[in-house]
Parts: C-alpha cells; structure tokens; sequence
C-alpha cells in the first residue's frame, strides 16, 4: 500500500531533537507481559472471530484496554493483511504506531507505518498503516474503493471528529460496492449505540474491563485563573503525597497554557526545594520529578517521553491538551486535575466566522479525563470548577465538530467525489443547514463552485491540494501571476508551528530579533522572508539558533515546500517566481482571503468588513512596524481569547478586494476620482477626511450580503 499520496518519508522532525536522557527502553518480556495483561488480549478469540463473521462490527471498549493498539495486530495474525486504523489526531497516529511496531519487533515504516500530512512513514511492506481520518479521505479521491485495503478500523469514533464521520457516511456506501472489505469502528462507551444503528445494527462487542473508582473533588469557589490553580493543585499533590502513590495528568487547552503552566510548576517547586536544600538552584536539580508538557506541535521524541517508566523514586507529572482524554494513555496517572476548558474550533454560520476558542468542556469529557485517574488503582481527579458548574452549566456531551465547524474543506471533497446534493449525504448527525449554506457561500465566493453549487475547475484543481480551500485557491491564483515560488513557501511556513521563539526569559531580545524579519505590509511576506534569509544561510540550524527562530519549524516548512512542489508538477501546476515584486503576492494572498477583510477605524483599530465587529492585530504582527496603520487588511485566522485576534495578516489595496470579494464588496465613491476627499459610507453626517493616496477609497458591505 504505502504512498498513495505521493509523499515521500521523511520524518524530518526528529533529526534535529536533542536525545531524550531519561529514555528507558522497556525489554521484549516487559512488552509482552504489559499487552497480555490488557483487557483486549483476554478476548482476542472473540475479537478475531467477531470481525471474521461480520462485514461491519462495533468494538467498544474503556480507555487503555488495548483497542487501538491491540485490535491490528490480531488481525493481522489472522491473516488480514492490509489494514487501515484512522485516528482523529495526527499526534495518537504517530505514537501509536511506534508502539505497535515496537510490539511488533519491528521498524517503523515497515510493516507497521503511519501516514499524517505532509508525512508518510510507510513502505510497499507495510500492512499497518495509522493515519489520520482526513488522509483516508484524500486517499479515496484518489481510489474511491480504498481497494488497497481489507480492513478498515474507524479509531476513536466517539470523538466524532468531523473526517472521521464523513469517512463513515462514504464507507457505509464502500460497504455496498466492497462486499470483501472489513470495517470495524472503535469507540469508547459513549455513542456506540449510535454506530451500530448507523450500519444497519452492526453488532457491538464489548471488551470486558475493569476500572478503579475516582473521587472527585470539585473547586469549592468558582476559580479565576486555570492555570494558576493548576500549579497550585500540582505542586501541593506532589509536596503533600508519596511519590509511590502516582503520576499527575494535568488537562489544559493548548500549547501556550500548557507552557505557563510547566513554568510555573518548575518555579514554585524551585522556590521550595531550594529552601529546604541550598545545593539547589535550578529545576534540574531536582531529583525526584519529571514535568512533560504534550500537545500536537511538540516535536516526536519529546512527546514520547510521556511513556518513559521513571525511577520509582520519581514522579511525572504530565500537562496535557484534550489528547490525553482518550486518545493515549499513561498507566501510572493517579492524579488528575482538570481545567474544564479545551481549545475547540468554532463556526458561526450566521456571520460565517471560524475561530478558535477556549471553550468549556462537556460532562462526558469530564468523566473520560477524571476516569485516567483510574487505570491501574484507585485515584483522585481535582476538578478546577464547582459542582454547580457541572451540573447546571455543561452540555452533558459535546457537539459533534461536523455540527460546529466550517464545512467548506468538507463539502469540497464531497462534491470531487461526485455528491452533487450534499443534503443527502448520509450524515450520522446532520450539521446545521445553516452551516452547510454559509460553507457552500464561502467555496462560491472563492470560485471553487459555480452558481448552481458544481464544481469549477478551478474548484477541481484545488481539491487536488491537500491544504485548505482558501490557500489552494491563493496557490493557483499564483500560478497564474508568476509567483508560486514564494506563495508556495508562505503557504508551507503558514502549515507549520510557529518559527519564531520567544524564551520566557528572553522577551526582549527574541521581539527584537523577530522585528529584524518584519516586512511591514504583511506577516506573510514576513514568513516568507525568514525562509529565503535561512535559505541564503544555508539551512543553518546555528543561525536559526542566533535569530530565536525554531529551526525544527523551518526544516517542517522546507520538507512540506518539497512535497507540495511535488504535487503541483505532477497536477501540472506551473512554479515560477516573480523576483523582487512582492506587491503581486500579497495580491496572490488577497485572492483567497478576501472574504477575511478588516478596515481600519482608526487609531490602530479595525472592524471585520463582513461583520461589523471590532477586530484587532495580534501584537506579534509586523504591521506594527509600519507608521499607520494600514486601511484595508485581511487575516489568516482568528483567535478568540479575551479579544478577536487576526492572526497572521497582510495589508491589501482595497481594489484587490473588490476584484476577489467584487460580490461581498462595492467601492462606494464619492465625488471626482480626483476628489482629495472622500466621504465615509457608514457614517450619516459625512465626516470628510483627506485622501493622501488616490486609492484611499471607502469599501462598503453590500446590504444584499
Ligand atoms: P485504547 O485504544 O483501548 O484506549 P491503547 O491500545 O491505546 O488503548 O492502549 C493500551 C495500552 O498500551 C495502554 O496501557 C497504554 O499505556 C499502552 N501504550 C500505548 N501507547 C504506548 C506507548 N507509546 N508506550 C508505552 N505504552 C503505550
Ligand atoms: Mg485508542
């Protein structure tokens, strides 16, 4: 099977780490004897004749008890042999696969790989493959009967991510067509009932286990600030209790907090042992704890030290994004602290806005993250919210993604699988038709669909790239205008973590070299600009290292340009450069995002043209370095915290917007085009300012929109 999508091997991240020193590699009989003491092994027979009988089954089982890693590898004994295990995040593909292929005594890419995007660890051998659900979805646009495939293992259903149920609306047709292909879906409790119903009441198999109770203790006041409440409750477990008595698994959102809080830790921990002990002085001379932050962008290796069995004198305390809800496991946790929030991306269909939000948890999340508290012994999970929040203020289940994200990625690939009427698609739960409306409105403004809701070709051509509809669409634009050279980098440094580094330590320092980059129209010319200045540098890590730049970042960037240079040349998609004009590139860059246009209202303020509503630059963007603010900008994204963020913005001549969001926008010109005073729409009175610049025109919202 291995690389439908054309994506070389090149798991680049991991050249660059430094080695992990507290690896302890577990031995064979260790390995052994930690699977046969999970609940799947004890009812392998039952696993393995249950999915030879039946076409599609539903395995349901505890967290830890051996699905995901387990369920494979007894197929593949049984003779199955070629399988897919889906995964809703590219992070549990990665782990898991490196711990079967462990199991199996094998290398990772052989017969056991995994494939993310933009990263493919597979061979012709391998039989194993864990990817991610949207990988399985590009690849049956490529092969619409997955005849790669024998069996295919829907992981981590419950989570409901929004590939993994349209990867079940297009497999349940699969089914039809495919009468030799297996398909079992994985889930936790919840929801299962719901699967089997789905595929016609496939039978449900329960893996027997057994889970030890969790007291619950909730935050007797409401609490202020997660984080440090977090450090609090960390530091007084691991001060107030023996270290044998177990790990910490902390819950937060998302890299930044996450960050915050291991600083955090480290420093009150620091605070007091350096009292009781004058020989220490910096966090590792502290013997007895480890603090592991994990979130998606952490390099591999780092994330895989969360596995690593301690010392028994030691403790781990791990910080943790939603990841660890269910996704993996840590055998050792006893302790769980839970901030009651995760980072969820959210969809406002009304005004056709996606952001990124911290939003409070569900009842069942709370449940599943209190329940790691319970793997291997009885243990205690330290909620940092009341009860009375729990009870009378969280949804008990959370929303399916598919019911509150933007589709247009979604409906992109449906309608290049031919689904003409995407209402009726086989949809486990229905998103909101709404949502579906404003995603078909977003794909037609970027002319990814005509009038009547087909495809364009020029829709066609950019489901072919596997990036999100708005930087394919920037992607071919450039094509067309010469440019795709730089777009092609802006849009691979746009797909990775962060490049720039800013060390607690060193704010200063690292805001000033970060300025250094800054080309002041734009944040993405500014991406741009610190590849081609690392390029000229030659790739160097040192000189990355100068710059307070991730260089792990850049070489991601790098090995993504390669791929996606790949893909362009093989869909005939022309690169070519334009030089030194870089006023066509953000041109390039407005083509896709004029539909995420803000207008200053001055004083360094701007409103979002679609809505209305007040938005504002991220303090990290190089607009700043220009002395006024720019009147006209769209953004990237934008971040919800205690304001709306844009993030990653450039500045664009209000024609552009016209010319790409003509059926958004109308420039509203008042007097002569020579006029040095133009008059400002919204405002009754008609406040007249000067026009320094002949194309200081005002851009108003069409009322019909
Ligand atoms: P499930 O999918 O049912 O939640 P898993 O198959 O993920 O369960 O996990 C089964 C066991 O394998 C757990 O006890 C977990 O700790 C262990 N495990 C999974 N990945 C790793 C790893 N990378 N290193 C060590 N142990 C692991
Ligand atoms: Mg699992």
């Amino acid at each position: 099977l291995g690389n439908v999508l054309g994506v070389q091997a090149n798991p680049i991240a991991e050249k660059h780490e430094p080695p992990d020193t507290n690896s302890q590699e577990p031995t064979r009989e260790m390995i052994q004897l930690q699977r046969e003491s999970l609940p799947a092994y004890k009812v392998r027979e039952e696993l393995v004749s249950l999915v030879r009988f039946n076409q599609v089954s539903i395995v349901i089982g505890e967290t830890g008890s051996g699905k995901t890693t387990q369920l494979a590898q007894f197929l593949h004994g049984d003779g199955i042999s070629s399988i897919a295990i889906t995964q809703p995040r590219r992070i549990a593909a990665m782990s898991v696969a490196r711990r079967v292929a462990q199991e199996m005594d094998v290398a990772l890419g052989a017969e056991v790989g995994y494939s993310i995007r933009f990263e493919d660890v597979t061979s012709s051998k391998t039989q194993i493959k864990f990817m991610t659900d949207g990988i399985l979805l590009r690849e049956t646009l490529l092969d619409p009967y997955l005849s790669h495939y024998d069996c295919i293992i829907i992981d981590e259903a419950h989570e409901r991510s929004l590939n993994t149920d349209v990867l079940m609306g297009i497999l349940k047709d699969l089914l039809t067509k495919r009468k030799d292909i297996k398909l079992i879906i994985t889930s936790a409790t919840i929801n299962a009932a719901k699967f089997s119903k789905f595929f016609g009441n496939a039978p449900q198999f329960t893996i027997p286990g057994k889970t030890f109770p969790v007291d619950v203790v909730y935050a007797k006041t409401p609490v202020d600030d997660y984080v440090e409440a977090a450090v609090l409750e960390a530091t007084r477990i691991h001060l107030g209790t023996a270290i044998e008595s177990g790990d910490v698994l902390i819950f937060m959102t998302g890299q930044e907090d996450i960050e915050v809080t291991e600083n955090g830790i480290k420093e009150k921990l620091l605070q007091v042992y350096s009292k009781r002990d004058a020989q220490i002085s910096t966090f590792e001379d502290i013997k007895d704890l480890e603090v592991y932050p994990i979130y998606s962008a952490l390099p591999p290796n780092l994330q895989n030290r969360i596995f690593h069995k301690l010392d028994p004198s030691k403790r781990k305390i791990v910080i943790a994004t939603n990841i660890a809800e269910t996704s993996l496991t840590i055998d050792s946790i006893r302790y769980v602290i839970d901030s009651g929030y995760s980072k969820l991306k959210v969809f406002n269909a009304k005004i056709g806005l996606d952001t990124l939000a911290v939003t409070p948890i569900s009842c069942a999340n709370a449940n599943q993250r209190s329940g790691r508290a319970g793997r291997t012994g009885p243990g205690t999970a330290y909620r940092l919210y009341t009860e009375e929040t729990y009870d009378d203020d969280m949804y008990p289940h959370t929303i399916p993604e598919i019911q509150r994200t933007n589709l247009s990625n979604t409906i992109l690939l449906l309608k290049s699988l031919g689904v003409t009427d995407i209402l009726q698609f086989p949809f486990i739960d229905k998103p909101p038709t709404e949502t579906l409306l404003a995603s078909m409105y977003e794909l037609w403004f970027i002319n990814a669909l005509d009038n009547f809701g087909a495809l364009t070709p020029l829709g066609r051509e950019m489901s072919k790239l596997p990036l999100p509809p708005s930087l394919s669409k920037v992607l071919i634009v450039a094509s067309q205008y010469d440019c795709s050279e730089e777009i092609l980098t802006i849009v691979s440094m746009l797909s990775v973590p962060s490049v720039f580094h800013r060390p607690k330590e060193y704010e200063k320092e690292s805001d000033l070299a970060r300025a250094k980059f800054f080309v002041p129209e734009s944040d993405h010319l500014t991406l741009l600009n610190v590849f081609s200045q690392w390029r000229q540098n030659r790739y160097s890590a040192q000189w990355c290292q100068r710059h307070f730049l991730v260089h792990r970042s850049l070489a991601r960037a790098k090995d993504i340009r390669e791929q996606l240079a790949r893909i362009m040349t093989r869909n005939k998609i022309p690169i070519s450069s334009s030089g030194s004009d870089w006023t066509i590139i953000r041109k390039c860059i407005c083509s896709g995002f004029a539909h995420q246009a803000a207008k200053s209202s001055g004083l360094g303020k701007y409103v979002s043209l679609k809505t209305g509503l007040r938005v504002d630059v991220h303090p990290t963007s190089a607009l700043f370095g220009l002395g006024d603010p720019p009147p006209y900008i769209i953004y990237h994204e934008l971040l919800m915290t205690t304001k709306e963020y844009m993030i990653c913005n450039t500045a664009v001549d209000p024609f552009w917007l016209m010319e790409y969001g003509g059926l958004l926008y109308n420039i509203k010109r008042i007097g002569s085009s020579t006029a040095d005073s133009v008059m400002f729409p919204g405002s009754e009175t008609g406040t007249a300012r000067t026009a320094k610049d002949p194309l200081d025109e005002q851009i108003k919202l069409c009322e019909t929109h």
